[in-house]
């Protein structure tokens, strides 16, 4: 399908100012494909090619694909969309690339000239707008999606779904994320609404302020319990701003920078007051600290994205750069450790996650061959993409030690997905944050069960 003068007059916004092909607002930076010199290096390094085999699955093919645009060589059709959609934005080629060519972030300029030149329709167009607009950026309808979940898991309904095999009404992608759905419980942020600080554990040494983000709260929010308590338990007070909202991740993957935009103007007004911004979930805090990427053409919001995205820490290094206390409490645990893609490549941190785990008196680290390689989970992709999805998660469990019983990760999303590796290929292991492993271990000091 190639660009029709009828889906151009659908874009929201054309811009005065094009670049060949890409006539609409929020044009790609075309800096970030000059250093591009075709050298390859980063082809093994990329999970769809390594599926494929092919060059416009590369992220050599992709720059190209994306400069011919540019060049007015190529149109905005099908044969375009396809391998630009089908990345995983892992960035595993930004890290293997000799000239730092920012492929990852490229893919989310151009896939957001795509969503304008020609926007979703049908199906796929109302999902999106109810789930990206209509419920992630809205903390209460979240928490009533939340509850609904936590109805089904307690009323009977899911075990009888499953007894009677209803579930496989579902597609079967659908029905293989319902099988490893977590427990449901109350969310962080419904529970402190009304706490102005959770006071530190003995003297305080730091104030921070917690993201407890859209998915992580309502589908892990016993892991934002556990940072919680490891942070308090390290001194820290703890703030939860009330008029923090979803990252926008999920939409600048997707194409919709404006929503993107929109969310990061929230969030930057809600931590100003605060000088320190801990994120738990890999993709959310590398949304946060390239939120000055999103307002490269506006210089207002440009420097407070700036102020902004110098204040946001991963947990896991924020720790290690405060020197948290080692717990004293034996876990007598093998783990291995999983690098989320926007942990790793997206944030440099690799290192201070494994020295946590390691500090932890018991645990023994498995080593994980290829440990940074993407598991296909990549926000949505597995639900928009689940063959290549699955095929990457089968690449990721082949490297998956036999012999542990942890897979320890900081990211939610490939929580889910490493669950649903370990269900689909036989494994008994159990999936893990690596701040939870710190915090079972302290729960454990302090007389509690030990939880590995
Ligand atoms: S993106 Fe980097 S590694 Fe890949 S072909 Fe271009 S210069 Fe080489
Ligand atoms: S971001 Fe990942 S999937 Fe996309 S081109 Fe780079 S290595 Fe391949």
């Amino acid at each position: 399908m190639s660009l029709r003068e009828s889906d151009i007059k659908q874009g929201p916004v054309c811009t005065p100012g094009s670049l060949g092909n890409y006539l609409w607002n929020d044009l790609p930076d075309p800096n970030k494909w000059a250093d591009c010199v075709h050298c390859g290096m980063c082809l093994e390094s990329c999970p769809t090619y390594e599926q494929t085999g092919q060059e416009q699955h590369s992220p050599r093919g992709r720059v190209h694909l994306m400069k011919s645009v540019a060049e007015g060589k190529l149109e905005i059709n099908e044969d375009f969309i396809d391998p630009i959609f089908a990345c995983l934005d892992c960035r595993a080629c930004t890290t293997a690339c000799p000239a730092d060519v920012d492929v990852g972030g490229l893919i989310e300029e151009v896939r957001g000239q795509i969503r304008q030149a020609i926007p979703l329709t049908g199906w796929k167009a109302f999902v999106s707008k109810f789930f990206l607009q209509g419920v992630f950026p809205h903390p209460t309808r979240l928490h009533a999606l939340g509850n609904l979940l936590k109805l089904y898991q307690k009323s009977g309904l899911q075990k009888l779904a499953r007894k009677t095999k209803l579930i496989h009404i579902m597609p079967q992608h659908l029905a293989d994320m319902e099988a490893i759905l977590p427990e449901i419980s109350e969310p962080v942020r419904k529970k402190y609404k009304h706490v102005n600080v959770i006071k530190a554990k003995g003297e305080t040494k730091h104030t921070v302020a917690l993201l407890t983000g859209c998915v992580m709260d309502v589908m892990f929010s016993d892991i934002n319990e556990a940072t919680i308590r490891v942070l308090t338990r390290n001194g820290n007070d703890v703030v939860i701003p009330q008029n923090q909202t979803c990252c926008g991740a999920l939409h600048v993957h997707a194409g919709d920078r404006e929503t993107g935009r929109e969310l990061a103007k929230q969030n930057i007004e809600a931590f100003q007051h605060v000088d320190r911004v801990i994120v738990n979930a890999a993709g959310c805090g590398c949304m946060l600290k390239e939120y000055p990427e999103l307002f490269r053409n506006d210089p207002v919001w440009h420097e407070k994205a700036e102020e902004f995205s110098r204040k946001v820490e991963d947990i896991s290094k924020y720790l290690y750069d405060t020197g948290y206390e080692i717990p004293k409490a034996q876990l007598n645990t093998r783990i291995t450790y999983h690098d989320a893609c926007h942990l790793a490549h997206g944030q440099g941190i690799r290192q201070e996650p494994r020295a946590i785990l390691s500090s932890i008196p018991g645990v023994e680290m498995v080593y994980m061959p290829n440990a940074d390689r993407c598991c296909g989970s990549a926000g949505i992709y597995n639900i928009t993409h689940p063959e290549m999805a699955g095929a990457v998660l089968k690449s990721k469990m082949e490297n998956v030690p036999e012999d542990v019983e942890l897979i320890s990760m900081g990211n939610p999303g490939c929580m889910l997905q490493m669950a649903m590796g370990v269900l689909k290929h036989g494994r008994n292991q159990k999936v893990v944050h690596t701040v939870q492993l710190l915090d079972w271990a302290y729960q454990k000091e302090e007389g509690k069960e030990d939880r590995t």
